[in-house]
């Protein structure tokens, strides 16, 4: 069996080809599928019965399904969704002045397990196809009657680790006969795999890039993120700036203020230097507290002063807003803590006995 929104809208016409669907009917039941969003073949009105009997032989439909939708007081709405298989993905949704921007996952997990992140705390669980990827933005849209303007892909998992699946989601994104959403829309942040960054720059669309850097010495990079040890900052940095070249996009670097850890002034003029003259700004994200990861003071003492180092040195500096901290929103919080949930309700039901 075929999942249908796993294919890319060539991969399909191929498919429907192969299947015996002319053109012009290959055409119809993608428009069926992607902008009328009706998922049975059976409901398809200019699909006979025959044919739809054969399609429901080949392929399938299968969104995923909202399993948990929590709301914040401040708009942002998180999704967890089930999968066909029984994972659990998370994304979230969040209002803008532009509209609402939607966070979406690309694995399961997460294997670059970065000290301060929720989501690689228990490893990789498997990578998102392509369909569960547009997949959580169809059924966050559906669900909650939102116009979603913009996509990021900064939820669960390392895009740049499930890179081919990732490149057939933009596909299936950007393309006008699939979500159709402009590709200046769609972010995809990457903790730094290189090989991918200087694919990704091959590739050379317009969907812009973030980088996780969140540190300027390689010693102290390596110990928040392992992925440092096999791509350091100098090799980064070269693959940003060939990305730069080839594109001519801006990058976006995104640094979290760890109180104690990399918020001094001196992490503030390194970081000046590091991006002296490149193409970029810089996105200051106050860090999320998780279990484990324990900090001392205050995370928004130092935000103004890193603020205006970058700034004196002409580099283009935003502040992150934080929302949804009362819902888990941050960083693959709520996948894990409904994973807790879950473990600790089969703890429980040990030895109970079912009725
Ligand atoms: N793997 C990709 C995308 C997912 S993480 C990446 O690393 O970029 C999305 C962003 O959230 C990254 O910038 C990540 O470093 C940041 N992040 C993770 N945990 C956080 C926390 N506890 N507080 C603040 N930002 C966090």
């Amino acid at each position: 069996m075929i999942e249908f929104l796993d294919l890319t809208i060539e991969q399909a016409k191929e498919a429907l080809n192969d299947a015996g669907f002319p053109r012009y009917k290959a055409n119809q039941i993608l428009d069926w599928v992607y902008k009328k969003e009706v998922y049975q073949f059976e409901d398809m009105t200019n699909i006979s019965k025959k044919d739809a009997q054969i399609l429901v032989d080949l392929f399938s439909i299968r969104l995923p399904k909202v399993a948990l939708e929590q709301k914040s007081k401040d708009g942002t709405t998180k999704y967890l969704m089930e999968l066909a298989d029984g994972n659990m993905v998370e994304c979230v949704l969040m209002d803008y002045s532009y509209g609402t921007s939607i966070c979406i996952s690309s694995q399961a997990g997460c294997r670059m397990n970065c000290s301060f992140c929720a989501s690689g705390k228990d490893g990789l669980e498997r990578n998102l196809t392509p369909g569960e990827m547009t997949g959580q933005i169809i059924s966050a849209g559906r669900y909650s009657g939102r116009k979603i303007a913009r996509v990021v892909v900064m939820g669960t998992g390392e895009p740049f680790d499930n890179y081919s699946n990732f490149i057939n989601f933009l596909e299936l994104a950007t393309s006008p006969e699939g979500l159709g959403i402009g590709q200046r829309r769609i972010t995809v942040s990457t903790c730094g795999i290189v090989p991918a960054i200087y694919e990704f720059a091959d590739y050379d669309s317009q969907v812009n890039l973030s980088i996780s850097l969140h540190e300027t010495l390689d010693e102290e990079r390596s110990s928040i993120m392992p992925v440092n040890r096999k791509y350091p900052i100098s090799e980064l940095m070269k693959a940003c700036r060939y990305y730069i070249k080839k594109t001519n996009r801006r990058i976006s670097f995104e640094y979290a203020l760890i109180p104690g850890k990399n918020d001094s002034r001196e992490d503030a003029l390194r970081l000046a230097q590091l991006l002296k003259g490149m193409l970029c700004y810089v996105n200051i994200i106050p860090v999320n507290r998780i279990d484990g990861f324990d900090y001392r003071g205050n995370p928004t003492e130092n935000t103004r002063m890193f603020y205006d180092i970058l700034g004196n040195h002409d580099i283009h500096v935003t502040v992150r807003r934080e929302l949804g901290n009362d819902i888990d929103a941050a960083c693959g919080q709520l996948r894990r803590s409904h994973a807790d949930k879950v473990r600790n309700r089969n703890q429980h039901g040990k030895g109970q006995g079912t009725k």
